[in-house]
Order: C-alpha cells, then structure tokens, then sequence
C-alpha cells in the first residue's frame, strides 16, 4: 500500500518495497532480497554480526538516539538466562507515524531484523510490543509471523542452522508511557505500566527479569539492509556519526504532508521545501518542531540545519523520533504549547509528583494565558514550572512535557505577552486548522 507520493530525493532503504504489490507478503520479501542478510549472519560468528552494526552507526529511532550497536554489546552473551528482543512499536510520540508503515508495508523487514540481533545476543524468542490502537497491524504482523513458521523462517533450526526463535505480538492499552522502555517492559509482564528504577538496565535485566535487547521498529528494520549490504555501505548514506538514512513524518502547514526516508544529516528547510513542497499557500515559515513533540521548537531562522542528531543536540533542540511539524506564521504558539501540554498532562501516568502536578498546572496556565487571562507573572512562572520538572522525573516524560514549554515561552515570548490582560489571540481566526 502506498503512504504517499514519494519525492525523488528520497533514498529508499528502509522503504524499497512499499511500493511493491502485496509488499507484506514473504513471497514479495523473498523476491526482494528478503533474509538474505539472515542467512549470511546464520554463516558467520555473532561478533562480526556486531562489527558490522558498529560500522553501520546505526543509533536509535526511537528518540535518543543511542548507538544501538553500543546496546546490543551490554547484553551479558554468555549469561545462563534466557534472553530477549523486544521491539518497541509503541509509536505514540504526536508527529510519528513512521512504524506503522514499516510494520504494515514491509513486516519481514522487522521480523528479519530482530531475529538477527537474536543471533548476536544469543536471543530465541522476542516479542514485539505494539499499541493498541494499532489493531489492524497486528493483525499483519500476525499473518508475517505465521507465514515465516510456516516456510521455516522462524521456529525451531531455522533454515536449517540449528538456531530456534519464536516470535509474538504483544497489545499495550495505548498509553505514550509505554513507549518509555521499562515502562513497556513492565506492560509486557502484564502489569501497570510505570517505569523502573535504572539501573540495572534492560540489557541486564529486562523482561521477566532477563537480559533483552529493546529496540525502537525502525532500528531493526534497518538491520537487514546493514547485514545485506555492510555496514560501511549504510552508514555513508549520513553523516558521520550518524549513518544511513531516517524516515521523516513531516505534518502541519506544508504541501505535501508524508512520510519521507532521506539521508541522515539532510537540511531541514530543503526538506519542507523540496520533499514535502513548500509551505501551505505561500505563507512564511514560523517554527519547526524537528523530531515529535516532546522536542524544544526551532524558530525559522534556526531551520537551516542538517536533521541528525549531532546537528540538532548543538541547536538545543533533538531528532528525537523523526516527527517534523512544520508551523507557518499563522501558528499561535501559546495555542501550539498548550495542544502539546494538554496532550503531556493526559498521558503523565502520574507515578511521580514533579510530572503528575507539574504537567496540569502548566496546561491550566495556558488554558489561562489562551483564553486571554493570563497575568504578567505567569509567563516567568510557565518557564520555573517546567525547569522544575527537568531531570526530575522517574522517566524522560516529565522532560518530554517541560522542553518544548521551555523553548515555546523563551523563543515567542511576545506572543505570550500579546494574550496577557483579556487581549483576544491575535491568530485565533487564521489558526482554527493549526493542531486542532
Ligand atoms: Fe509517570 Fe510522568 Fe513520572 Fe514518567 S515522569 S513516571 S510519566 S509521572
């Protein structure tokens, strides 16, 4: 199925077979140099499956951006216990909606990815733990799963090497908490989804209390392709230090709204201009959230920056997980700030105090402030509330929830004195289709 109109400045890696008819299906993977890269790795020792991954620089997809490589190495090998891979398709960060598609168009990608840092890590089962309101790629992912039993691709001596590994999916209830990863560990083991004391971390003890490898849909898809073709090969496709290619959701106020796979590294304004066509009817761009919403906004005159991780930890702002909202100057950003924190303050699990509190005041200031009540002192009070939340929190939502405030109240602040004192929002008519 296709996700949208695809731009020719796409590299398509991770994404070369959406366009193939029934692209889900193994026959189309098997003729599209499906587990290939299974069968070299089920050739070769565990360590030079890593070297390659190393090569690769390959680093996280889901957020932070952690070489998964470096991961992979702290999982104990040689440890007695079982251990596991889980991947995490918990997508609920507003402005990703990348994983879904690599779920629904290419699930052998996946299921060849994870059964690879199986082998690395001395792994036999996995799970991949997906949203609940992601149904209907469960049931996709299921029909891969069985289809893969059935030819052999998973299951005991697969291929005949003598490697077993079995495979489920898993249901979380659709709560953004359980995208944090040992939060979604706790969901797996079929209890309340709160986050756990660290360390130990997840490559010691993960799920059921074993070592596990816990990589965001995107990381493993793009092992096959690494495996496949080398390290070094996928890594070029970036920049240093962040190899090979990311799939960009880029929404809001541009022409062309979609999900694009671009190098690493690719220039931000080159990409709401030539990808995703330019700004909506010709206006001015205003600001950019650059990687899903829990990352601080960039102002226009910020965006001409190259979208990798590196680039963007130096602007102050992340990559995070690939989520490009693009805002022209419509955009009343007291209204961005508070669609955002309403979102933050309904999604707290409310395990610690700092996020729990400190997310719903924030959303009842900017109600305030939006409404045209807010009062001269709020606007410092905003930008302490949040700092006060940093790095103070059991797990990264409460920072989630403070950064973009932060940045919001520091980067527009005339905006928000433009409400103060029952002044009517100067965009409310312009911006009635702005994150509604
Ligand atoms: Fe829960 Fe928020 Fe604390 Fe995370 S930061 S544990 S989401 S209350």
């Amino acid at each position: 199925m296709l996700y949208n109109e695809p731009s020719p400045l796409e590299v398509k890696v991770l994404t070369r077979r959406f366009s193939l008819p029934n692209s889900a299906s193994l026959d189309t993977y098997l003729a599209s140099d499906g587990y290939v890269a299974l069968r070299k790795a089920l050739g070769v020792k565990p360590e030079e499956i890593l070297e390659e991954m190393k090569r690769s620089t390959l680093r996280g997809r889901g957020g932070a951006g952690f070489p998964a490589a470096m991961k992979w190495g702290f999982v104990p090998r040689s440890s007695p216990k079982p251990k596991y891979i889980v991947a995490n398709a918990d997508e609920s960060e507003p402005g990703t909606c990348k994983d879904r598609l690599l779920m629904e168009n290419d699930p052998h990608q996946l299921i060849e990815g994870m059964m690879i840092a199986g082998l690395v890590v001395d792994a036999h089962a996995g799970y991949i733990y997906i949203r609940g309101e992601y149904r209907y790629l469960i049931e996709i992912l299921d029909r891969a799963i069985a289809e893969a039993y059935e030819r052999g691709y998973l299951g005991k001596n697969i291929l005949g090497s003598g490697f077993d590994f079995d495979l489920y999916t898993h249901t979380g209830a659709g709560a953004y908490e359980c995208g944090e990863e040992s939060a979604l560990l706790e969901s797996l083991e079929g209890k309340r989804g709160i986050p756990r004391i660290r360390p130990p971390f997840p490559a010691v003890v993960g799920a059921f209390q074993c070592p596990t490898v816990l990589n965001n849909v995107e990381t493993l898809s793009a092992v096959p392709a690494i495996i496949r073709d080398g390290g070094v090969a996928f890594s070029a496709l970036g920049t240093p230090k962040n190899g090979g290619t990311r799939l960009f959701c880029i929404s809001g106020h541009v022409n062309k709204p979609g999900v694009y796979e671009l190098p690493m590294g690719f220039n931000l304004l080159r990409m709401i201009d030539e990808v995703a066509g330019g700004v909506r009817e010709g206006r001015k761009l205003k600001a950019v959230i650059p990687g899903g919403s829990s990352c601080p906004v960039l102002k226009a005159e910020e965006c001409d920056i190259a979208m990798d991780f590196d680039s963007l930890s130096k602007a102050k702002s992340m990559l995070g997980s690939g989520g490009v909202v693009v805002m022209d100057e419509t955009t009343c950003m007291v209204k961005a700030a508070l669609r955002i924190m309403r979102f933050y303050a309904h999604e707290s699990c409310g395990w610690c105090v700092p996020c729990r509190e400190g997310t719903l005041w924030l959303r009842k200031i900017l109600t305030r402030f939006h409404e045209g009540q807010g009062r001269p002192s709020d606007i410092p009070l905003i930008g302490e509330l949040a700092k006060n939340m940093l790095g103070r929190t059991f797990c990264p939502l409460g920072d989630a929830a403070a950064m973009p405030t932060i940045s919001f109240v520091e980067k527009f602040r005339d905006e928000f004195e433009a409400h103060l004192d029952g002044k009517p929002c100067p965009f409310e008519e312009a911006d009635r289709t702005v994150l509604a």
